[in-house]
């Protein structure tokens, strides 16, 4: 008699500020490979995020609404105890040079020996998206740079909004003048 299955659960973490074409497109795969992928945003604000939680929750909701298997979540601490409390049985992680790769083996390494039924899965970048980086959109668009399908159009939206001459980010910046 075939055994039931348990559905296999896994977490794709990260800072996601903002969300890029290129961590849609390796959600996008990986909703193709687990039952339930959950998206969790790592609520650490050591890294001065430019978008605020509330605000990267809001950008990754609208941009995974067509993947009915992908949640949205936000986390604090160890990702392994998050895992394990979500029952996953997988960290989804993007590598898209072998820079991103010295530091994902180690953290992949060091969550197995915090919970070693943990694996961690890496996807290989979309070609047309390895050069993409949070970092590196937030500088072009500060820049007024273009920025079309790097990132999806309502993040472009908002990127635009915070850098426009009006926009908060520009009025932050005129007041610390
Ligand atoms: P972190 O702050 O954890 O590096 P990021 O939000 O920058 O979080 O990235 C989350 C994950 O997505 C990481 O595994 C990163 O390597 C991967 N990633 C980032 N940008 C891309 C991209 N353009 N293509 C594929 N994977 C990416």
């Amino acid at each position: 008699m075939a055994q039931k299955q348990e559905p296999v659960v896994a977490i794709y973490p990260g800072s996601f500020d903002p969300i890029t074409s290129g961590h849609l497109d390796v959600i996008e795969r990986g909703s193709r490979l687990f039952d339930r992928l959950i998206v969790a945003i790592l609520g650490n604000e050591a890294k001065s995020p430019l978008f605020s939680l509330a605000e990267r929750m809001e950008m990754l909701s609208e941009a995974v609404a067509p993947f009915p298997n992908v949640q949205v979540d936000c986390f604090e601490g160890l990702l392994a105890d998050y895992a394990l409390r979500k029952g996953a049985r997988g960290i989804l992680r993007g590598i898209r040079a072998i820079s991103d790769y010295e530091y994902e083996l180690q953290m992949a390494l060091m969550n197995r020996r915090l919970q070693p039924h943990l694996e961690t899965i890496f996807l290989p970048a979309g070609e047309q998206y390895s050069f993409v980086s949070s970092r590196l959109v937030k500088e072009v668009a500060r820049l007024g740079g273009d920025i079309t399908g790097l990132v999806p159009p309502p993040v472009e939206r908002r990127l635009r909004a915070r850098w426009a001459p009006h926009g908060d980010q520009a009025k932050k910046d005129n007041q610390k003048k």
